[in-house]
């Protein structure tokens, strides 16, 4: 097992990274003080695998385990489902102390982390997460939310975890292209702040693959202790967090403009490798740099050439990103592998000409 602290003052909190975890969540919720009721929320595909086998797990250990799902999707970031958890949460009498454990993907840590922050103004919430993706991005760094009208996140707070259980174990019912989607966020951070995490991820995608829990135990503990160190600085993103967005200005417009059909890791694979080329139009990244993470990308199963969309779609849709501000575009770029940095100096016509150039190829 390995732990990371993540350190915020007064809301200061570990993450447990290890396979078999699961079974030790009694333990690891007495260590913190938590006793007595619980409240797990998840969605009815993880219910199935896992949520019954936690219920039972916490039973053994001394808890009382509710143990109320969701349907899957994105469509239960909702305030309508919270709606009907604040209910839930008030038949099963959960109190201000009760814990709630969101057990799941992103969107049951998103969805029961802003029910954990809004029910009787806050309870105790521990986060659980079982996809790659949640276990090294969406479970770190206290962003809670529902989507409303057509907004993504729209509504929300930053509320963090009192402890966060990452079993890698859970990790093997996931199809091999929700591990290449989550193994996108990962390589990230190896672009952006560590390159000997980036030399390790390059020898060792085959293994993250083949689900070798000792390369996952690995990846994800450095991952959260990387993500956990960019929101230690800029907790409430005011800022320096923004180096996170790195592949996702070209990732969001891609990821919408298809439709959805593209997901969002594959989307933030095709946008880092853009935006690595636009770094290396700007003389700040070598050539060399860029073949070299676009070759991990895509043994990591990840697609890195733009679809044909219509640039000009690309783009509207970028000028409608929220990281747009005052009109200018805003990149987090890499100047080698392991350091970035932030530009509002992108321009639109060098950005069109790095979407268009593989047609131009090909
Ligand atoms: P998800 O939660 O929808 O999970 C994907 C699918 O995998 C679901 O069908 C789920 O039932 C299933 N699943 C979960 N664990 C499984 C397991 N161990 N074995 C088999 N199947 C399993 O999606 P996601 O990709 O985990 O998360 C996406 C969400 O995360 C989005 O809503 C996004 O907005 C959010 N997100 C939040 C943050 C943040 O900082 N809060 C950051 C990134 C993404
Ligand atoms: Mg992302």
């Amino acid at each position: 097992m390995k732990t990371v602290k993540v350190a915020l003052g007064s809301r200061s909190y570990s993450i447990y990274v290890g396979a078999g975890l699961l079974k030790e969540t009694g333990r690891l919720l007495k260590e913190v003080g938590l006793s007595g009721k619980t409240i797990i929320i998840t969605d009815s595909k993880v219910r199935a695998l896992y949520g019954e086998q936690l219920a039972q797990v916490l039973t053994s250990a001394g808890f009382e385990a509710g143990l109320v799902d969701v349907p899957e999707g994105e469509q239960q970031k909702s305030l309508e489902t919270a709606g009907r958890l604040y209910e839930e949460l008030a038949r099963l009498r959960a109190e201000r102390t009760t814990p709630i454990l969101a057990l799941g993907g992103g969107v049951i840590g998103d969805l029961a982390g802003f029910v954990a922050a809004t029910y009787m103004r806050g309870v105790p919430l521990v986060q659980m997460p079982t996809t790659l993706l949640a276990q090294s991005d969406s479970s770190i760094g206290g962003k809670v939310a529902v989507d409303h009208g057509n907004l993504k996140n729209m509504v929300g707070a930053f509320y963090h975890p009192r402890l966060t259980i990452s079993d890698v174990g859970l990790l093997r019912t996931l199809s091999q292209r929700e591990i290449s989607s989550g193994l996108a966020e990962v390589i990230k951070y190896g672009i952006i702040l560590d390159p000997d995490f980036f030399d390790c991820l390059e020898r060792n995608v085959a293994r993250v693959q083949a689900l070798d829990e000792s390369v996952l135990e690995t990846i994800v503990s450095r991952s959260a202790q990387i993500k956990a160190g960019v929101v230690e600085k800029d907790e409430l993103d005011m800022g320096s967090r923004n180096i996170l967005n790195y592949g996702h200005t070209v990732g969001h417009a891609v990821e919408s403009v298809s439709g959805m059909k593209i997901w969002h890791g594959e989307a933030v694979a095709i946008g880092m490798v853009a935006e690595a080329k636009i770094a290396n139009r700007l003389g700040k990244l070598r050539q060399g740099d860029v073949a070299r993470l676009a070759k991990t990308i895509k043994q990591a199963g990840l697609p890195t050439e733009l679809p044909r969309l219509e640039a000009t779609r690309l783009l509207e849709a970028m000028q409608h990103d929220k990281k747009v501000l005052q009109g200018k575009l805003r990149f987090a770029l890499p100047k080698a592998i392991g350091e970035v940095f932030l530009t509002d100096q992108v321009t639109a016509s060098l950005v069109r000409e790095v979407l268009t150039e593989r047609h131009e190829e090909t």
